[in-house]
């Protein structure tokens, strides 16, 4: 707890910016920008002190790959001992590409398609969490073509009150798309219990990102205790519990890191009666803080009254500040110690696309580096090629070396899958 928003892996060293042991000027110059950069470091960091703090209980961490997909990132989680959620076919091709086994891997998601189903099963996945009767009923007749039965877990809806930063990311109070509603569950678990090629051994639940509080834990976890009870009861063992992702990370000076002992003593003594092993998955707790974007400014302009920064990234390379009203800490790479009260806009034709509005930060010129912080989760992956803009690159630093881990993409490949000439079908 209490930790700063810089962590000690992008520290100032003689007033420059460093990513572990390199200058963030040195990747941006070699790299190119916008770009990507995580530490290796932080993520390790995170993993082995959520891992200690569950020490106590059997558990499995599965780290959520929505957070952020890159392959290196995967790795680096793999070697820690992590196993994978996904949440679509896609996911699932690149944990497996990652190294991880189908055991390693949990498959989550309100609308899996036959396809994606069919895939997660050939895999031989630890735990399909299903979400509704009619996925029940589509999971065991893919499962009873292929000759297996489906590990599942049911994920549940616990109608819990969620106390968090933005509407998008709270998924687990009624009325959400999300999970079986908790008062139905047992009756689908009965359902559930005449199929032959389904076997229900998990209860989850992910109530929502961004966790202000530890209380929806204490009281989502509660109701899958009840019903895993009840579940038992009716002849389902259920053998894992999961609880889904949503620890915090510190974006701004007002947020606090999780207690994760304090987690540890909400969850564990609940898990221990249910006899069962934990499943955590966590995503932004990992991946956020690991992770900066590292932005070129372009030009500095006055209009209608406002100071702007316009910036080469905006709401392509990290969409949070508009889509979810977003506070990410931008500084520059080597302050000229001048502030100014700025908008940050990125390039694209929308007034929709800025990184940060009316913010007192560095003063910068154009060709200043711009760092904008904790953009490791839900950055990358929800990046888009609006505008005609090439992908980002992704970069890796582990101590005094670093590595461009994903390339930045090219004009071409705007236009690879495009038909210059399309091929017409008369119907
Ligand atoms: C998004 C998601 C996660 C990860 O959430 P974080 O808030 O990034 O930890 C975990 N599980 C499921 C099912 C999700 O949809």
């Amino acid at each position: 707890m209490g930790q700063s928003v810089l962590t000690t892996a992008f520290a100032r060293r003689d007033g420059v910016l460093y990513c572990e042991d390199v200058p963030a000027e040195t990747i941006a110059r070699q790299a190119g920008t916008p770009t990507f950069v995580y530490s290796a470091a932080v993520l390790r960091d995170r993993y082995r002190r959520l891992a200690a703090a569950l020490a106590g209980v059997k558990h499995r961490v599965h780290y959520s790959l929505k957070a952020n997909a890159n392959r290196a990132i995967l790795s680096v989680l793999r070697e820690l001992g992590s196993g994978a959620d996904v949440v679509s076919g896609g996911e699932l091709h690149r944990a497996l590409r990652a190294g991880f086994h189908g055991h390693d891997i949990i498959f989550g998601g309100v609308g899996k398609t036959g396809q994606e189903l069919r895939e997660a099963l050939k895999a031989g996945v630890k735990l399909i969490n299903v979400e509704s009767e009619a996925e029940l009923y589509l999971l065991e007749a893919i499962a009873r073509e292929l000759g297996v039965v489906a590990p599942v877990g049911f994920r549940i809806n616990p109608d819990v009150t969620v106390e968090n930063p933005h509407a998008y990311i709270a998924t687990g109070s009624r009325g959400h798309k999300f999970g079986i509603p908790h008062d139905e569950a047992l009756d689908l678990a009965k359902k559930a219990r005449a199929l032959e090629h389904v076997e229900l051994i998990g209860l989850d639940m992910h109530v929502g990102s961004q966790l202000a509080t530890l209380e929806p834990y204490r009281a989502g976890l509660e109701r899958l205790r009840e019903l895993a009870e009840r579940m038992v009861g009716a002849g389902a063992p259920i053998r894992y519990v999961d609880i889904g992702g949503g620890l915090p990370v510190r974006y701004d000076e007002g947020d606090v890191e999780p207690d994760l002992d304090a987690f540890a003593r909400i969850i564990s003594p609940v898990v221990k009666r249910m006899n069962a092993e934990l499943i955590v998955e966590p995503g932004r707790f990992f991946a956020a803080a690991s992770g900066v974007l590292l932005a070129r400014v372009l030009y500095r302009k006055r209009s209608g009254g406002k100071d702007y920064v316009i910036a080469d990234a905006g709401m392509t390379e990290l969409l949070r500040p508009s889509h979810y009203d977003a506070y990410h800490l931008i500084e520059s790479a080597k302050p000229s110690g001048e502030r100014a009260v700025v908008d940050v806009v990125g390039p694209v034709c929308e007034s929709g696309d800025f990184l940060a509005q009316d913010r007192e930060m560095d003063d910068m010129e154009p060709g200043d580096l711009l760092v904008i912080h904790t953009a490791g989760a839900y950055g990358y992956v929800m990046s888009s090629n609006y505008n005609a803009r090439p992908k980002a690159a992704e970069v890796m630093v582990d101590g005094a070396r670093f590595a461009v881990v994903t390339a930045r993409e090219s004009y071409d490949d705007l236009t690879r899958l495009e038909q210059a000439h399309p091929d017409w079908r008369d119907v």
